[in-house]
């Protein structure tokens, strides 16, 4: 198992005893997380990291994971389709049946607790039903609510403004609610199967097994087939480079529990490849950790060309893998990108496949954009800063006050 000491070599150990000077002023302590999926997506990533490294700290921390039928999760996709911006209509019945399965998943919890983290919308009702379980309930707010439609943020609205307080991942996505706001960025954990080292014969046993020669320059993307994630334009874009300069193109994505868009994205995403023999569609299962890490070390530029994006875990990875990343400029892709220095923002197809070309074109570049890329990553998005603010939220919100703090 790994512990806490073992990131001491990469962050430093005077980091890991902040850590725990943190955790031991709180006292004991019952955390419990909430969300709606155990695997795909970056909510679910973030949690199988953090929960055992709470527990390792003292908190006692456990994970529940909340059960929907495929109506609710049409439901919760609306509504988080309107949190980023989409005009959607979510009709009274659906919603009515969002309120239903969150009933029902409240009536199925027995545990009581000190802290409550609910994460998203999906599972944000439950407080109504819950709130003498535990004496903090606070909102962690993953995805891009910068300009949400506003009858579905007024619906979750009335919701989360039950909660003590609510986390976003960056300042933009504030809202006006009745209480404190935090912003904490998420993180990767730079030990787990995903991040951790490989060596150059283990990432060509997995591009062997994948199908993917390595003869040459390698663009990849990885994200559940969503249309926010874009990988129609990402495919657009590779026609564009492909006609200058050869290349191949990886999109490699799973399907979250909790998505029910992905097969019709999937089936739009191979119509358009189809005929090309350059662009490599991975579905992969949502446990290929490994093969991710694989493909995202032996890609050349890792893509995150997303039109909309809470924080985007999958460039954290790519830059803590040295890679030089062009991103969609929305949401926390421009917090993690510094433009022209560790990667490049782009705003359309044809913006994504100069920067290809550019890059392809300078080597020298790309390799020293990927080292700042991981300094970056290794100052600002690993776990233990992350876990840093988890314990501040937790000593901030158990004392009064009435600010939006930023740690
Ligand atoms: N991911 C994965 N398999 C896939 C697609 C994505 O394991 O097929 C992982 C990816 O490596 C990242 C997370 O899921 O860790 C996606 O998080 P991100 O914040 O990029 O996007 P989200 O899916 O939460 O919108």
């Amino acid at each position: 198992m790994i512990s806490l000491q073992d990131y001491a070599p990469i962050v430093g150990q005077e980091v890991i005893d902040q850590l725990q000077r943190l955790a031991e002023g709180l006292g004991p302590l019952r955390l419990v997380h909430i969300n709606s999926t155990a695997a795909g997506g970056g909510v679910a990533e973030i949690l199988h990291r953090a929960v055992p490294l709470l527990n390792q700290l003292g908190l006692e921390t456990a994970w529940e994971v909340i059960e929907g039928d495929q109506p609710f999760f049409e439901a919760t996709k609306t509504i988080h389709n309107g949190l980023q911006g989409f005009k959607v209509e979510l009709p009274p019945e659906l919603w009515d049946h969002y309120l239903e399965i969150n009933r029902q998943n409240a009536r199925k919890f027995s545990w009581e607790a000190d802290f409550v983290i609910v994460h998203d919308p999906q599972p944000a009702f439950l407080i109504h039903e819950m709130r003498a379980r535990a004496r903090h309930w606070v909102w962690r707010c993953h995805v891009d609510v910068s300009r949400p439609h506003f009858p579905i943020w007024r619906l979750l609205r009335d919701i989360v403004g039950s909660y003590d307080a609510s986390v976003f991942s960056m300042p933009q996505f504030s809202q006006n609610l009745p209480h404190d706001q935090y912003i904490i960025h998420p993180s990767i954990d730079p030990l787990s199967e995903k991040n951790r080292e490989l060596t150059e014969a283990e990432i060509n046993a997995v591009l062997d097994r994948l199908g993917i020669p390595r003869d040459k320059p390698i663009i990849l993307q990885v994200s559940r087939f969503d249309s926010f994630k874009d990988p129609l334009g990402v495919i657009q874009a590779f026609r564009m480079v492909k006609c200058h300069t050869p290349c191949r193109l990886v999109l490699a994505g799973g399907e979250a529990t909790d998505d029910p868009e992905g097969p019709r994205i999937l089936a739009e995403v191979q119509e358009a490849a189809e005929g090309e023999s350059d662009i490599h569609i991975l579905l992969l299962p949502p446990d290929a950790h490994y093969e991710i890490n694989a493909l995202q070390r032996a890609a050349y530029i890792i893509l995150q060309k997303s039109l909309r994006e809470g924080f985007g875990l999958t460039v954290t990875e790519a830059m803590w893998k040295g890679k030089p990343v062009i991103g969609g400029s929305v949401g926390g892709i421009v917090i993690q990108i510094q433009d022209y220095h560790t990667g490049f923002l782009v705003h359309s197809p044809e913006g994504c496949a100069f920067r290809i070309r550019y890059l392809l074109h300078r080597p020298e570049m790309a390799r020293r954009m990927g080292t700042l890329a991981r300094e970056f990553a290794r100052n600002h998005f690993l776990i233990t800063r992350h876990l840093r603010d988890y314990l501040t939220l937790i000593t901030l919100v158990r004392s009064p006050g009435s600010r939006v703090f930023e740690f």
